[in-house]
Order: structure tokens, then C-alpha cells, then sequence
């Protein structure tokens, strides 16, 4: 049995939010009204962005509430659209990827890219092991792309990047796994998932097939419930190496 991939959750695996203490809906606030703004000036008179942005909010929290029983990912390009079509914009004006190419995300003050990432990283390409991140994120992929672009994350994935909101479905689902497989094209026992939530990443890795590996983060919230059982647990990636070599004799080539 070869190693032939190893794949990542993104945040609070590779994306370290342990030094963010920021207000989040107060970031976000200003990401709406980026697009509440260009709405109103280019699109259709508006006149109330707390209206808009309480649209959208209350859109957000229903599709992550259907979300933890169907798994489908919620979309942040189709909540925007929506919560603009509620305050009585016609849709066909919308164009998705305006909006979200307005909202304007990028990398969040007091984030950073893990420093055991780049050694890791640079081990698993030199023994030709491919590799992919899998995020649960709402955000499409593209414009995480821009996010880990700004934290030097980007390099090490030049290909193999699935957001559950491009995909449609969040970890554990099956299909997002099976897709990142598909993308790196191997079959799961070859390949190894490292995340640090133990449902999302660990059960759905598991479940595809796949060794999963639990990456323990200062932030963890979700502890571990005695029916998910990591294949093993790491601090660092520095020691992922040497679970590889334990279950994977030979792969450094
Ligand atoms: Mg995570």
C-alpha cells in the first residue's frame, strides 16, 4: 500500500485563527456594505443597509441550521443574492460573482499561515506526494484563493482546492471527499486527511475511506466524543512524517 496524497482542512490546520480576537460581525458588516453600496448605486435604488445585511444574516443562519442535518453547504455569493432579492431586487439583474468580487474578502487581521506548514509541505513534494486542501468554508474557493494567496499558503497547493460551497456539500458528506480524491486521483487508502474537527475531518475522512489524522489546535472547540477515534494526533505537522512512515513504510522515495 503506497501514500500518494495527503490532504488538509484549510482553517485551523494550515490557517492559524488562534490570534484572532477581531469582531466578526462587525468585519463582516463592512463587506456588506460594500455590496449593499454598489447595489444601490449601480443596480437598484436602496435605501436601508441594516435591512440588507439583516437579510442576509438571517439567510446565513437558516442555511447553516439546514445545514446540520442535510450537509448541504450554505453559499455566501447565493445568501448575497438572495437577501438582495428579498429587499425587492429583480435577480437577473444580479450578477453572483459582482457581488462577491465587491464584497471584497481577503486575508483576516491576526491570521496567519501555521509556521510548520512550509517544512511539511516541501517534505510531502519532494517525495512526490500529492496533496489538496478541503475546506467547509461558505466562501467559493477562489476567494479563499485570494485569502491564502496574502499568507503564503497558495504555493504549496497549486491544484486541488474544494470549498464546500463550490462542491455543495460540507465534510463529513462523502462527495466532498470523494471529489478532492478524484481531484488528486487516487483511491482512499492511498491518501491521508489531516483537520482539526473531529466530526467534519476525522469521522468523514474515515467514513471515505481515508486515514485521518486529528491536527490539535489552540482554538479547538469541538472536543472529541469517545465514537470518533482519530488514526492519530498530532500537535505539529512537523510530526505527520513520522505517522506516514509508521503507516506507510518507503513512502519517502
Ligand atoms: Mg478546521
Amino acid at each position: 500500500m503506497a501514500l500518494k496524497a495527503v490532504l488538509f482542512d484549510l482553517d485551523d490546520t494550515l490557517l492559524d485563527w488562534s490570534g484572532f480576537h477581531g469582531d466578526w460581525s462587525r468585519m463582516e458588516a463592512l463587506h456588506l456594505r460594500n455590496v449593499f453600496d454598489f447595489i444601490a448605486e449601480h443596480i437598484h435604488p436602496l435605501d436601508d443597509p441594516d435591512a440588507f445585511a439583516a437579510e442576509f444574516r438571517a439567510r446565513t443562519m437558516d442555511a447553516w441550521a439546514a445545514a446540520r442535518t442535510s450537509l448541504r453547504a450554505p453559499n455566501l455569493g447565493s445568501v448575497l443574492v438572495e437577501a438582495a432579492v428579498a429587499l425587492g431586487v429583480a435577480s437577473n439583474k444580479l450578477d453572483m460573482r459582482r457581488l462577491l468580487e465587491v464584497y471584497a474578502w481577503d486575508a483576516v487581521p491576526d491570521t496567519a499561515m501555521f509556521p510548520d506548514v512550509p517544512d511539511a509541505m516541501r517534505l510531502l513534494h519532494d517525495n512526490n506526494i500529492r496533496v489538496g486542501i478541503v475546506t467547509n468554508a461558505y466562501q467559493p474557493m477562489w476567494i479563499r484563493d485570494v485569502e491564502i494567496a496574502t499568507h503564503g499558503i497558495l504555493p504549496f497547493f497549486p491544484s486541488c482546492r474544494l470549498s464546500a460551497a463550490d462542491v455543495g456539500y460540507l465534510k463529513p458528506h462523502p462527495t466532498i471527499f470523494q471529489m478532492a480524491l478524484n481531484c488528486v486521483g487516487v483511491k482512499p487508502h492511498e491518501a491521508v486527511f489531516v483537520g482539526d474537527d473531529p466530526e467534519a475531518d476525522i469521522a468523514g475522512a474515515q467514513a471515505a475511506g481515508l486515514h485521518a489524522v486529528l491536527r490539535y489546535s489552540a482554538r479547538q472547540t469541538r472536543m472529541l466524543d469517545s465514537t470518533i477515534v482519530p488514526d492519530a494526533r498530532i500537535v505539529s505537522l512537523a510530526e505527520l512524517p513520522f505517522i506516514l512512515d509508521r503507516w506507510y513504510p518507503g513512502w519517502r522515495s
